[in-house]
């Protein structure tokens, strides 16, 4: 899948839309989700062109990849989610509902966290 330039993360690094920004260093991006499904909901973005972790993960360079995720773990910590604890989350592809094509971590906290999938029916 080619990057869509018109993406709305792509829209929010260029700051043609605004976000609630919480961190930003020359690797990432991080902002509050929209449409929050926890007290801390935050977003995670790589500043680079990648649609998924699929693109991210074959095709960042090391710098890129080790720079995003020492930002996704600085974020939890600055708020003050280590301790208490938080998940972290990516969608990957219409079987996970990744609505947003330029790949980004979820981070969730702020109460118990319940488990880590609600049960699915099977078909
Ligand atoms: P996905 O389903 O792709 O993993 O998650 C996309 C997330 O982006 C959703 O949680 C959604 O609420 C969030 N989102 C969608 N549009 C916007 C927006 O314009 N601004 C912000 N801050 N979050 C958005």
């Amino acid at each position: 899948m080619a990057y869509d330039d018109d993406n709305i993360f792509a829209r929010i690094l260029r700051g043609e839309i605004p976000s609630r920004k919480v961190y930003e260093d020359e690797h990432a991006l991080a902002f509050e989700d929209i449409n929050p499904q926890a007290p801390v909901h935050v977003l995670v973005i790589p500043k680079g062109r990648y649609v998924s972790m699929a693109d991210f993960g074959t095709t960042a360079s090391p710098a890129e990849i080790t720079g995003f995720f020492r930002a996704v773990a600085t974020v939890a910590a600055q708020l003050g989610l280590d301790r208490p604890g938080y998940r972290m989350l990516a969608n990957h592809g219409d079987a996970a509902g990744q609505e947003v094509p330029h790949f980004h971590v979820h981070l969730f906290g702020g109460r118990k966290l319940g488990p880590m999938l609600t049960r699915v029916q099977a078909d």
